[in-house]
């Protein structure tokens, strides 16, 4: 009698649990959690057994060699999920998938020190007794920023959430004024009007989808009113019919009716990005700061280098205030992330126009086609005479994570040919090469590897990875 998938497997075939941790690979998964696949498995093939209804009975192995295989393929699976390097050859400089920004191995360095050590987080060296906490960091970034004040969060989203908070706390006065180009998603999520809800404001929304003048502000204003906010456009663009007042009009504005004017900037440029070819000048915050904003918010990580943390400068007596708040201790920053802003900082204000030492992604940005043009020939070159075909060709890159969504930089990248497949069935190969995956593109139907991504120690990897995808 067949029953389908089910085979001829009794009971008394399904091995031990010991029997199977002895004979399978573990993929370097620790044992506890192999031997909880194993049990939950053989618990599954058991009630699959025990399931009268012949009909209903799904495909499981139907011997005791073919459970450890399946077994073994789950933990195999399990293992894949870990986290580990991935050359990034998509020429997305921010990928949100691959990590976000890349973190400066100096900014690295100094993390792991203060990291792996005890330290003065929250200790005076001139008395040994209780200090304030992150007090440098905050100093350079409030400078960095030409602000009274600065602090830190966990990201800029909670930034976001922290200043609603404490502004909108007034039930008689807790209306933010906001633009209807503003009404924006960030990522996957994060909606504008969703954070202004559970933050306890209420949303009114001011001017057009594409112009919003002061006269719009103007209006709107009333005893109502908590706070102006403008959120960047970091991961969209309106071109055409599109009018918003500046920043000095509209802090004019909130400083007559003493209500506070916010920026929301997320990218957290600090140096001016038009310096890179194909990518315009992005806001600073010591821009909004110097005309007149009251508070502004951005990531620590993006373009500013840092390990992911929400940065906020602007008005003392603002700031303070926002560090009192109850709902801060929630969102308060750990050693690690204070120190790896206090270098990122410490580097942008030593070399305020580059800031390569501070962040790699602005490293990246600056890589011109020179650069990338000399490493791609001699990868290039190794493969005259493969299978696998390696051509030099010229790609742009893009910015990512929400980021200038209008910067194209040119690049070059390696187009890689192998006869028999397709650029869906390479890619897919890429990733599984060793030493390290390879995450390339399509681009026009042709497999894309930008070099501007891959960092120049990783080229000989590369290389390898390739080679392999190959023999493979
Ligand atoms: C990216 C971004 C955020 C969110 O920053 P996280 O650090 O990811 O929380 C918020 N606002 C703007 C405008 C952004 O670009």
């Amino acid at each position: 009698m067949e029953s389908p998938g089910s085979g001829d497997l009794q009971f008394r075939d399904i091995p031990p649990v010991d029997r199977i941790l002895t004979s399978i690979n573990h993929h370097g998964v620790p044992r506890p959690i192999v031997t909880h696949f194993v049990r939950q498995f053989l618990e599954e093939i058991r009630s699959n057994l025990k399931n009268v209804d012949q009909a209903a009975r799904k495909a499981y192995p139907s011997d005791s060699s073919a459970i450890m295989s399946e077994v073994e393929n789950r933990i195999a699976k399990l293992a894949q999920t870990r986290l580990r390097t991935v050359i990034n050859g998509t020429g997305v400089i921010l990928h949100t998938n691959q990590g976000r920004a890349p973190i400066h191995p100096d900014v690295m360095q100094h993390i792991a020190e203060i990291g792996t050590t005890y330290s003065t987080l929250e200790m005076d060296i001139t008395t040994g007794k209780r200090g304030r906490r992150g007090a440098y960091a905050e100093q350079l970034l409030a400078g960095l920023c030409g602000a009274e004040a600065a602090t830190i969060v966990n990201n800029c989203a909670a930034a976001l959430v922290l200043i609603l908070k404490q502004l909108c706390g007034k039930p008689e006065a807790n209306e933010v004024l906001i633009s209807r180009s503003e009404l924006v998603q960030i990522g996957g999520g994060f909606r504008i009007p969703d954070i202004l809800m559970t933050s306890g404001a209420t949303l009114r929304e001011v001017g057009t989808t594409n112009r919003t003048t002061i006269k719009d502000y103007q209006s709107a204003i009333s005893p109502a009113s908590a706070m102006i906010l403008k959120v960047h456009q970091s991961n969209f663009y309106m071109d055409g019919f599109v009018e918003n007042p500046t920043t000095q009009a509209l802090a004019e504005l909130a400083q007559t009716h003493k209500i506070p004017l916010v920026f929301d900037l997320g990218s957290g440029a600090v140096t001016d990005t038009s310096q890179w070819d194909g990518a315009a000048h992005e806001v600073t915050p010591a821009e909004v700061i110097s005309n007149g904003a009251d508070l502004v918010c951005f990531s620590g990580d993006k373009l500013f280098g840092g390990p992911q943390a929400g940065i906020i400068a602007g008005k003392n007596e603002l700031v303070s205030a926002l560090k009192k708040n109850q709902f801060f201790r929630c969102l308060r920053a750990d050693k690690l992330v204070i120190a790896g802003l206090e270098w990122a900082a410490s580097a942008w204000l030593t070399d305020p126009s580059k800031g390569h030492s501070a962040s790699r992604a602005a490293g990246l940005c600056a890589l011109t086609t020179q650069d990338l043009t000399a490493r791609a020939e001699a990868i290039a070159q190794q493969f005259s005479s493969h299978r696998l075909k390696v051509s030099i060709v010229t790609t742009s890159s893009k910015m990512g994570g929400g980021t200038m969504p209008r910067a194209v930089l040119p690049s070059v990248g390696l187009s890689i040919q192998y006869p028999g497949l397709t650029p869906d069935g390479l890619t897919q190969k890429l990733l599984k090469a060793t030493p390290l995956p390879v995450v390339a593109h399509i681009e026009n139907d042709q497999v894309i590897i930008d070099l501007r991504t891959v960092f120049p120690d990783q080229d000989e990897a590369l290389t390898e990875a390739l080679m392999h995808t190959e023999s493979s």
